[in-house]
């Protein structure tokens, strides 16, 4: 089974409007030909003209976070259809800063996911341990129980429209990317519980992304693991000429 490959920028609380635009003209104008799937996941205040700027090229536009509820009194909240109206086509979800700085539970992320693909944008779920679980040895339990509680109440047939980017939380922002044989154990160990849970056929067609340093540097070795599809980049993404040879490489 082949899955394309998806490279991904989490602009994080990074560029106005104005600069988004500029950075997908930068990127448009020097996207090699390959066929990697190039998604940006930018602030919810550049959606829009970040869409139109991209229309027509390789590049999709997406959010960085939504609410569950179709719409009601959420004070400084953004829903599915307002994000899908402004354009994006697709949202992370359940990204650790949104977990811990933000207090988002499983059962809040699980609700977004719904929303998501009721309204169909697709959700890049982000799961991933700490250090402190890693080192307790914990990361199958903590991934189940995460992708358990995120995923509760999908139709099979929902989940390979699903991505599902793998972030270890002391790899996010601190310079230290998984190792390509971490990465790809875990990898193999999120896809072994989809199989388990939905079937081979469906396991095999999910997109799997790593997320966590990701950089010029060492994107080509992660990529080069079978069950790893592609990478979740953060503040690599920021300078496109580096999001472009990522792309490349
Ligand atoms: C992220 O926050 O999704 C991420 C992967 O960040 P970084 O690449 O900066 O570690």
């Amino acid at each position: 089974m082949t899955r394309i490959p998806l490279i991904a920028g989490n602009w994080k609380m990074h560029k106005t409007a104005e600069e988004s635009v500029a950075y997908i003209r930068a990127l448009n104008n020097v996207l090699i030909l390959n066929e990697t799937r190039v998604f940006l996941a930018v602030p919810f205040t550049a959606i829009e003209q970040a869409s139109a700027a991209a229309h027509g090229t390789r590049i999709t536009i997406g959010a960085q976070n939504m609410h569950d509820a179709e719409e009601g009194p959420f004070t400084g909240e953004i829903s599915a259809s307002m994000l899908k109206a402004a354009g994006a086509q697709f949202v992370i979800l359940g990204h650790s800063e949104r977990r811990k700085l933000f207090g988002e539970t499983s059962e809040f992320i699980n609700r977004k996911v719904h929303r998501a693909f009721n309204e169909g944008i697709i959700p890049i779920l982000c799961v991933g341990e700490t250090l402190e679980q890693r080192q307790q040895e914990s990361v199958q339990h903590v991934l189940s129980k995460q992708l358990k509680e995120a995923l509760n109440g999908l139709d099979a047939s929902q989940i390979p429209e699903l991505i599902i980017a793998y972030e270890p939380v002391w790899a996010i922002g601190t310079g230290k990317s998984a190792t390509p044989d971490i990465a790809q154990e875990v990898h193999r160990m999120i896809r072994l519980f989809l199989e388990h849970s939905y079937g081979n056929k469906v396991a095999e067609r999910v997109c799997l992304l790593y997320g966590g340093s990701v950089n010029p540097g060492n994107i080509a070795e992660l990529m080069k693991e079978p069950d790893i599809d592609g990478a979740l980049v953060g503040g690599a993404s920021l300078d496109v000429a580096a999001f472009a040879r990522m792309i490349q490489l």
